[in-house]
Formats: C-alpha cells, structure tokens, sequence
C-alpha cells in the first residue's frame, strides 16, 4: 500500500459507457467524480480520508465489538401517496425489512452464510461488525422514530441530472434537509428516474471527503422500490442496494475495472486497490462488468492477478459475489475491505461511530408522535414582518425555527413567552418546528419585512 498524493488523484477515471443493461445501477463514481472536479476541497478531503485509513491500517488496529451507527431515514412520498404504504410512501414493514437485510450483510449473518453458492472466496470473507440502527433523538433532541415523511410535488428525481440527483437532499426542492451528517447516516427513499440511456439507477452514495458547504450532499440515495425486498418493493430488488451504497459511504469502490481503451472499450484494472480504491489487496482485478447471477459453476477470470500487486500468489477468479459487483446475487465483503470500512469509521466518520444520539437497534420502527392538533394551536400572522404569535392550549415543551438550508437559528425549551421576534433575521422561508405532550407541529413562516 503506498500513500497518494495529489498529482496523481487528478487523473482521474472515466467511466464505462458501453452499451451494457445498466451500467448506471449505481452512479456513485460518476457524482464523485463530478465532485472532485467541481469542488477542490472534496479532493483534499478524499486524499486525507484514504491517507488516514492506510494509518489507521497499518498500525494493525483491529475492532471486536460491533458499532452501532445511527440512521434517519427520509422518505420522499409523491403528494397522492399520502397514506403510508401507499406508492413511494413505503411501510414501516418494508424500512424493516430493509434494516434486516442491511444489518445481517454488515454482521456476516446472512442467509448465504456460510453455506454460499460457491465456495471460492470463503476465506477472504470478512465480517464488518456494524449495526445501523433508527436515530431516536432528531438533531434539536426530540424523539424520533428515525423515520421522517415529505410529501412532494415531485414526481421523480432524475438520476441523470446534475442538479436533481442531489434535490431531494434539499427542502426547498421539494425534499428534505438532511440531519447533521456528523451524527446522523442520511438515508433520502424516494423515485428515481433516468433521463438517458443505460439503465435504471438504484442508488448512490458520496465517498467519504465532502467538507463543509457541501456536507448537506453526505448520504445515501435509494428508489424506493430498491429499499428492502417487501410491500412497494419491485420483484428484482434483492435488498442490497444500502448495502453496496453504504460500502461507498465507507470508502469502498467497485470491485470492477471503471477505466476504458482509447476506443471506449473495457480494459482489466485493479479498480479498488489503485489511486483512489482505498488499498483493498484481497479482491481480483476484473475486466467489465458481470451483471449475472453467482452460481457454483461461475468461471469468470477476467484479468491475470499475477499481473496486479495484491495477495494473490495464483490467477484467481473474479469475485462476482462481492457487494461492491453488480452481479445480480451477492454475498460478501472481503477482509480488506472491512479494514477500509472500519478505518473510515474511526478516521473521517469517526463522529458517526462516537456519536451522543441516541437509537434503537431493535430493528422494528417505533411510532412517530401525532401531527399535533390545529386547533390547539395558532401562530400568526403568517407571513409576518418579524413578530410571531405562538399561542397553544398546551405546554410547549421545545420549539425551534430552522431556516431554509435546515440550520437552526432559534430553539427553547418550556417556552411560554407566547411571541417571538424574527425581526433580527433576513427575509425568507423558515420553518418552526413545536413539539408538546401531545404530538408536533412544523409549520412554514414567510419573514417579509
Ligand atoms: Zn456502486
């Protein structure tokens, strides 16, 4: 494993476009690269996460006990869905389902375990040890059952498109505002589309290095029907899309070659264990991408290893069952990988690992507080030119306003003032957020002075 430095970073990979089923499964390398390009600070960002883990690796740290990371998880409902298990509104059952699924892959207890359809990279099989868990506290401290629901006019969000397909990232698209993402693994459910050729668009995630101004980007993306396997799921969704996505979010790249010949064709690379891969030693180099499923009599050997640097000391075959393939059944991390994924967690994610949220890790979704009953409740005038009426039959237990990019500019606890004062604030739309015994009410306030 060597140490990388900038110049080499800049040469950056282009992506696979042949004429392939869907090569845009999972568009995770196309948004980083255009983030790299866009936004000089996620290139630093990305040399210092991959540096750290090669650190933090190399001094043999290893992990015994099971981190539990703390999820919310965003559904995105088309305005017609409003009832829940309704159409993009999905079930409690299927976000379960999905928990599932994603908590056995990251704690090597799924069902292909330890009996897989072939037997070729049982000892490269590493077990994560990680368990993603509902948030229980939202980022003002109220309860929460993990799961927060936006109705939107919004039909699809076009994977394809610069702008859309990080839009439901974003209230004042028509989203929702993700969690602080030092706390909080964001994970935005909603209906992806794709405006061009190449396939359907399952997910993506943004490897680890987005700083600051674009922190709000951090997080998964899934469609919806790709969330678990259950309910408004589609017949073909295996349940692993969160899987693979989060691998990204850990720091993982494909285990496929991304490069290209001059002529656009598949060349063979070591695509994870290059510049950018994030040193993993234990997975073949593999030339394109293998779409079929993973059987005892699977053969491929696309590339020669003995030509790569890696562990291997024979030419094996192509790890189609690892999570970071898009064969179509998938079992596996391998042992480097879960190093690179744990050593993010204690290097450029260490925040996740030590947050004070607290969860539930039961698995099961618990129940969301009411919508607070109007009528015990009236805030006016709205819009206002800065002094806000808050009068409420019942005790108002917090009350914050957020503004339009989700940060908070004004919170209270026990508050019984009856009126506050925006007058201090710039123009624009802000949201007020009042919880009570009763349930909670968010609100839109216009600020027009
Ligand atoms: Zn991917």
């Amino acid at each position: 494993m060597k140490k990388i430095a900038i110049l080499s970073l800049l040469v950056l990979t282009s992506i696979v476009t042949n004429g392939q089923e869907n090569v845009k499964k999972c568009i995770t390398t196309r948004l980083v690269e255009q983030e790299l390009i866009s936004n000089p600070d996620y290139t630093k960002g990305r040399i210092s996460s991959i540096n750290e883990n090669i650190d933090w690796i190399k001094a043999n740290h290893s992990k015994k006990i099971t981190i539990n990371i703390p999820v919310v998880i965003h559904i995105i409902h088309k305005n017609t869905h409003s009832n829940i298990g309704v159409g993009t509104n999905i079930s409690n059952a299927q976000i379960e389902d999905a928990l599932k699924i994603l908590n056995e892959d990251y704690s090597k207890t799924n069902p292909e375990y330890p009996n897989p359809p072939r037997n070729t990279f049982l000892n490269y099989w590493g077990n994560p040890n990680m368990n993603f868990c509902l948030a229980s506290t939202d980022p003002s401290g109220n309860p929460t059952n993990g799961i927060t629901r936006t109705s939107t006019t919004v039909g699809s969000w076009d994977a394809d498109d610069n702008f859309e397909s990080n839009a439901m990232k974003k209230t004042v698209n028509g989203g929702m505002n993700g969690w602080d993402p030092a706390n909080y693994l964001n994970i935005w459910v909603c209906n992806l589309s794709n405006s061009n050729g190449g396939g359907m668009t399952l997910g993506y995630a943004y490897l680890p290095g987005l700083q600051s101004w674009n922190a709000w980007k951090d997080g998964l993306v899934i469609d919806f029907q790709y969330f678990g396997t259950i309910d408004g799921a589609s017949t073909s969704s295996d349940g692993r899309t969160a899987t693979h996505e989060i691998g990204h979010y850990l720091g993982l790249m494909h285990t496929f070659c991304e490069d290209t010949d001059n002529q656009g064709n598949p060349i063979c690379c070591d695509n994870d264990n290059n510049n950018w891969g994030g040193n993993v030693d234990d997975t073949p180099a593999t030339k394109d991408i293998y779409f079929g499923s993973v059987t005892s009599s699977t053969n491929n050997n696309t590339c020669n290893d003995l030509s790569y640097s890696n562990l291997f000391t024979t030419n094996v075959k192509d790890m189609d069952e690892n999570y970071m393939s898009y064969a179509s059944n998938t079992w596996m991390f391998s042992i480097d990988q879960v190093n690179v994924m744990n050593a993010t967690l204690n290097g450029y994610r260490s925040s996740l690992k030590n947050t004070d949220v607290s969860m539930n890790c039961n698995g099961s979704v618990g129940t969301e507080l009411n919508n607070y009953q109007l009528e015990n409740l009236n805030i006016y005038p709205n819009p206002t030119i800065g002094k806000l009426n808050i009068i409420s039959a019942d005790k108002i237990n917090t009350l914050s306003i957020t503004n339009i990019i989700g940060k908070e500019i004004l919170f209270y606890k026990d508050f019984s003032a009856n009126i506050i004062d925006l007058s201090s604030h710039e123009n624009g739309v802000y949201f007020i957020n009042i919880r009570t015994d009763k349930g909670k009410h968010i609100e839109k306030i216009i600020l027009n002075k």
